[in-house]
């Protein structure tokens, strides 16, 4: 999606360890004129299944998992990190090892909100190694739902995760793929300079 290859040009911060900061439009502030932009493209691409459930995992997966949700008219589950004490009913859970935090967090659902009848698209911001994703297609498997696919905002697809997908035989859709850092500067897959 150009729109989001532009924004990450613009705003996008290369940190080190391979981390693109994005808190301009995503993780901090948001643009809900782009997430529901992101959420119209998810729509397109995912136009001939019927999905009846769109999951994310909390926080930053919910900007663009709700707006996907509000124009599919789907409710929008997101994945809890912490233990709470309104979650007091039975839960699917999954462990994840976060990238950016290099931490490991158990994450949950309430079993009342997936369950065998449902059609899933997962959706979350950053397609790193895949464990956070790898974790919501568990939860699924817990559940017996069935995953239609993924739809990531941004692919590193330099780094693992989209190849796990894959290979667990799930439809992949990232909306910004990059290839590749180069100090500063952000390669999108099938850049010219690539
Ligand atoms: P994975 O589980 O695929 O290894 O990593 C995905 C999760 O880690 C995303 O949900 C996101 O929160 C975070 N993440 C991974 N890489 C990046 C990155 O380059 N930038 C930001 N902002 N978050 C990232």
């Amino acid at each position: 999606l150009k729109l989001l290859e532009e924004r990450i040009r613009e705003d996008g911060l290369v940190l080190s360890g391979d981390v693109l900061k994005v808190n301009q439009f995503l993780n901090h502030q948001i643009d809900p004129d782009l997430m529901y932009a992101l959420g119209q493209e998810f729509v397109r691409l995912y136009k001939e299944e019927s999905i009846t459930k769109i999951l994310t995992v909390e926080s930053s997966g919910i900007a663009p998992a709700i707006m996907t949700g509000l124009i599919m008219h789907v409710p929008v589950v997101f994945a809890k990190k912490q233990k709470s004490a309104t979650l007091d009913g039975g839960l699917y859970t999954a462990k994840v090892y976060s990238y950016t935090k290099k931490v490991e967090n158990t994450i949950s659902v309430d079993e009342k909100f997936l369950n065998a009848n449902d059609n899933v698209l997962i959706i979350d911001d950053f397609l790193a190694n895949g464990q956070a994703v790898n974790g919501l297609l568990d939860i699924c498997e817990l559940a017996k739902a069935q995953v239609i696919g993924v739809g990531i905002a941004i692919e590193k697809s330099f780094q693992t995760g989209a190849e796990l997908i894959k290979k667990r035989g799930v439809r992949l859709e990232s909306l910004a793929r990059i290839s590749s850092f180069e100090g500063e500067k952000v390669h999108f897959a099938g850049d010219a300079e690539n």
